[in-house]
């Protein structure tokens, strides 16, 4: 039994309250990696701090609070003695999404590193992504990932109420739903995949395949971002497990585009396994679409819009923005502007890329090269082709804050997305929400960025192919204002029909539908 103790917490955020209480269970479990808040250290103690922006997974996830009578959260946090980790297990935490526990799993350093940095990112991520050459297998502790794995498992058996939901997030917690099957049979599990899912010959790169998978088919729902990654896993569990597509259906057209690099034309509602149902689930994420749309509405937005755009003159400001990593397909892109100028000396001195590269704050090997890489291009095409007065590539390597991003998604000509392998893509549809009515700012984007399913109007390039890339930031550069105004407003059209409420109402629904389908018998 863990204990419920009052927790002393300050903000210079949002508020994030107190509350005294005994331990309630609850009827809806989130499970995740990383804390519903933000510790800082101030005054040499610990304060929780609200997430400031409504922007991102965890003020998502948080925004379900408010639809069940009480819910709690499982996450980890550092201790060095887990046996004695001085702070309490369990708190009660009141803020603006309501009042929730908050279940903190204690873990070392060496155990974060090894279930999270090791084995989750040098091992999954890259098969997750269809990167074989980058797989690390030989560091990976298993038995370690299996005890972290079996702790929070532990750590959210505790806290659901009968019946209740379980759900967890992400592959870093993949035998959590087997173990949980275990401690509470009678819970609603629920398993949410916020990356692509591999198709069976990529998956079975694993060692551990089997496992993982006789795990996933212990949850009532098993969701992906797209039907391509839903069929990729039926195939999977059809192949490791024996378990059997019960019910499929035509891929309903808007998230079907003939011929797209991720489309699937079936979509798998439902696996059969050892007489159990299992629902498979498809719902991909969205952006805050209306948050984003009405931060970039704002004056503050306006002016700065303004100066960059001043800035410019009449040039074209091309605008990519995402995480330092060799799925990103960033070194693709700057190779693709360099061949640019290379190809088009009319546009020298008329076109710049701002290329936003925030890098991951953990030493590995793969993300160092990615980033050394992305600077010494950077470098090149700037002393190849720049002057004084201009420099063709902006590289920004911190994380800018919403706000001002806002302002330059607004001011871009054009925002270039292209990954090689990406589960969604939110900074895409967050490009189109902050153009705004009216605008005639172009979407390049990868056909392997889960979105591209969702999103209608955007520019198609294939990131493994130059000719692909070319012809798509040309098509780009040189759109004419009809062209352009028409493909914004279908691209806003259908971001906005995928936004994250949308997302949301179809959770809920699930969750009902299982609580509904519990109380049947
Ligand atoms: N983002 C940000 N500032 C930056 C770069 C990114 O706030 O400098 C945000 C961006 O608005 C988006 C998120 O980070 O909401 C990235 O999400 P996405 O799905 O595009 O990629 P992920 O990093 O989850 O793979």
């Amino acid at each position: 039994m863990t204990d419920t103790a009052t927790q002393t917490a300050t903000s210079a955020g949002p508020q994030v309250e107190p509350t005294t209480g005994t331990h309630r269970r609850s009827d809806l479990v989130i499970v995740y990696h990383r804390q519903p808040y933000e510790e800082v250290e101030e005054g040499g103690r610990t304060v929780l701090r609200e997430n400031a922006s409504p922007n991102g997974i965890v003020p998502t996830l948080k925004g379900f609070f408010g639809q069940v009578d009480h819910a709690a959260w499982v996450a980890w946090k550092h201790a060095d003695d887990p046996s004695n980790p001085g702070f309490d297990r369990v708190i009660e935490i009141a803020d603006s999404f309501g009042t929730y526990a908050v279940s903190r799993l204690p873990l070392t350093p060496a155990q974060v590193t090894s279930f999270y940095h090791v084995t989750s990112k040098e091992a999954f991520w890259p098969i997750l992504h269809g990167f074989k050459e980058t797989y690390n297998y030989d560091p990976v502790d298993w038995p370690t990932f299996r005890e972290v794995n079996w702790a929070f498992a532990e750590a959210a058996a505790a806290e659901v109420a009968p019946g209740g939901v379980v759900w967890v997030h992400d592959y870093n917690l993949w035998l959590v739903p087997g173990y949980l099957r275990r401690l509470r049979p009678d819970a609603r599990i629920v398993f949410f995949h916020h990356t692509p899912f591999p198709g069976a010959d990529m998956f079975a790169t694993l060692p551990w395949r089997g496992e993982i998978v006789e795990s996933l088919l212990a949850c009532d729902a098993v969701g992906f971002h797209i039907p391509r990654y839903a069929r990729n896993f039926t195939a999977v569990a059809e192949a490791q497990a024996g378990a059997e597509v019960s019910e499929e259906i035509p891929t309903p057209e808007e998230m079907a585009p003939m011929g797209g690099a991720l489309t699937a034309r079936r979509l798998p509602l439902a696996l059969d396994y050892e007489g159990r149902r299992i629902r498979v689930h498809t719902n991909p994420v969205g952006a805050n679409f209306g948050y984003i749309e009405r931060l970039a509405g704002t004056d503050e937005v306006a002016a700065k819009v303004a100066a960059i755009r001043e800035d410019m003159g009449d040039g074209q400001l091309i605008l990519s923005v995402s995480r330092t990593d060799y799925t990103k397909g960033n070194i693709e892109q700057l190779e693709t502007f360099e061949r640019l100028l290379e190809r088009r000396p009319e546009l020298h001195g008329r076109v710049r890329l701002m290329l936003v590269s925030v890098g991951a704050n953990r030493a590995m090997t793969a993300y160092e090269e990615v980033q050394r890489r992305i600077e010494e291009l950077t470098g090149r095409i700037n002393g190849r082709f720049g002057s004084f007065e201009w420099q063709p590539v902006a590289l920004i390597s911190t994380v800018i804050p919403l706000a001002e991003l806002v302002a330059y998604y607004r001011a871009a000509d054009i925002c270039s997305i292209t990954p090689l392998a990406d589960g969604l893509n939110l900074v895409a549809s967050e490009f189109c929400a902050a153009q705004g009515e009216g605008a005639k700012g172009v979407l390049v984007l990868s056909e392997f960025a889960g979105c591209a399913v969702t999103l209608q109007g955007a520019v198609p390039v294939n990131p493994f192919s130059h000719a692909s890339m070319d012809r798509g930031l040309d098509q780009a550069l040189d759109m004419d204002a009809e062209e352009a105004l028409g493909r914004m407003t279908a691209l806003r059209r259908s971001a906005r029909r995928w936004d994250i409420e949308a997302w949301t109402q179809r959770e809920l629904a699930l969750f009902a539908d299982l609580r509904a389908e519990a109380a049947a018998g």
